[in-house]
């Protein structure tokens, strides 16, 4: 069910929100209003969430039908709004040239956090994915990365607040950096919706170059490198990227995002059944990562219905933890958000590419 007040018609124009302050700043004083209007209307779509510019009552109405004839505020069409029982909510988004996207909005006690997508689908090819199983199709906007934001808030409660971010959706973030960095400056720029790098969590499949490139950008975002096996043999075959990159570039891209970010870096890890929960893989991962101020995210593979990947066991997975541990490695297990709506990224968009083009 989607939110009745928000408009769900496709149009080729602008988001408004795609312009920074002083975008919006010079646009209205390219209309003859002052500059101070920009701050207003960013107040509106941050601050007091409206669907529509008609809302916007301080603003002049000679501005609002500017607005209007030149802008859109929601041109994407939620083609699926799903709630968990744990109040995880998922949408599925129709962008305006028909391809889908999904974001995600999950609670828990004293947090909101939204995961979003940078990409339609994903080149990466993570053989347990779901996101990358039709390939790439296209990078998103600056403009698609903040719709995805903005409506996930408009789902909150009044004094509910998102307090943190995961780019964890569909597509690789770092292959997108170019739309991503706008939109995260606009989520910390005074204004906007005030949100702190150091809530920001942007997850990579590990391209180094481009993990310096973020580091470069002198923010405290988080970095999450998905690793997914200790050793260069099994990554190549879970990962097939890795061919051309290594376990050893990553790190060493991942040891200088901590050096110039001082920020900790995370480390995923998939956990598939009989396949890299052994021991000695987690003996072999501790190894690799000893020597660094590191943490270990460890999550149970996601059920894909195409995919014959499970997860382990729970006394294997805690097994996992301890080996890590012995070695001084702090390991979370991921918990579960949203079982029973499919939250994991990518399943949603997959199951209705595929009943579109059944294979
Ligand atoms: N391209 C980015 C973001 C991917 S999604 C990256 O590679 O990090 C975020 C995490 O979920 C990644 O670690 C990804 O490998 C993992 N993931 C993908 N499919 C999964 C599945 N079916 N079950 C569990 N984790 C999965």
């Amino acid at each position: 069910m989607a939110n009745p007040t928000i408009s769900t018609e496709t149009t080729s124009k602008r988001r408004v929100y795609e312009l920074d302050l002083g975008g919006l700043s010079a646009w209205c004083e390219s209309q003859g209003f002052p500059k101070y209007r920009a701050e207003q209307i960013r107040r509106w779509i941050f601050g007091h969430r409206v669907d529509d510019f008609s809302a916007m009552h301080d603003i002049p109405a000679a501005l609002r039908a500017a607005l209007t004839a030149e802008f859109s505020l929601f041109p994407a069409r939620v083609a699926n709004h799903q709630v968990a029982n744990d109040r995880t909510e998922k949408l599925l988004l129709e962008l305006g040239d028909g391809q889908l996207i999904e974001c995600v909005l999950m609670r828990e006690t004293d947090r909101r956090t939204i995961c979003i997508s940078t990409q339609v689908g994903c080149a990466m090819g993570c053989v347990f994915c779901a996101s990358g199983m039709l390939g790439l199709k296209r990078n998103l906007t600056t403009g698609e990365i903040l719709e995805q934001i903005l409506r996930l808030d408009r789902l909150l409660a009044k004094g509910e607040q998102i307090t943190n971010v995961v780019v964890m959706g569909i597509g690789e973030p770092l292959a997108n950096l170019k739309s991503l960095v706008p939109a995260l400056d606009t989520l910390n720029e005074k204004g906007g919706l005030g949100i702190g790098a150091r809530r920001i969590t942007i997850s990579t499949v590990g391209l180094p170059e481009k993990i310096r490139e973020l580091a470069k950008l002198g923010k405290q975002y988080n970095l999450a490198v998905s690793l997914h096996a200790p050793n260069d043999e099994l990554r190549n075959r879970l990962v097939p990227v890795n061919d051309k990159i290594g376990i050893d570039a990553i790190l060493a891209a991942a040891d200088e995002y901590f050096e110039i970010t001082g920020r900790r870096v995370t480390y995923e890890y998939v956990l598939l059944s009989g396949v890299n929960d052994e021991p000695f893989h987690a003996r072999q991962l501790a190894k690799r990562l000893q020597s660094r101020i590191a943490h270990v995210n460890l999550i149970p593979m996601n059920g894909v219905t195409e995919l014959e990947f499970v997860a382990p066991t729970a006394p294997r997975t805690d097994e996992f933890v301890q080996v890590l541990e012995s070695f001084g490695i702090p390991a979370t297990v991921r918990k579960r958000k949203g079982a029973d709506i499919d939250a994991a990224c990518g399943q949603l968009r997959l199951a209705k590419e595929r009943e579109k083009t059944p294979s």
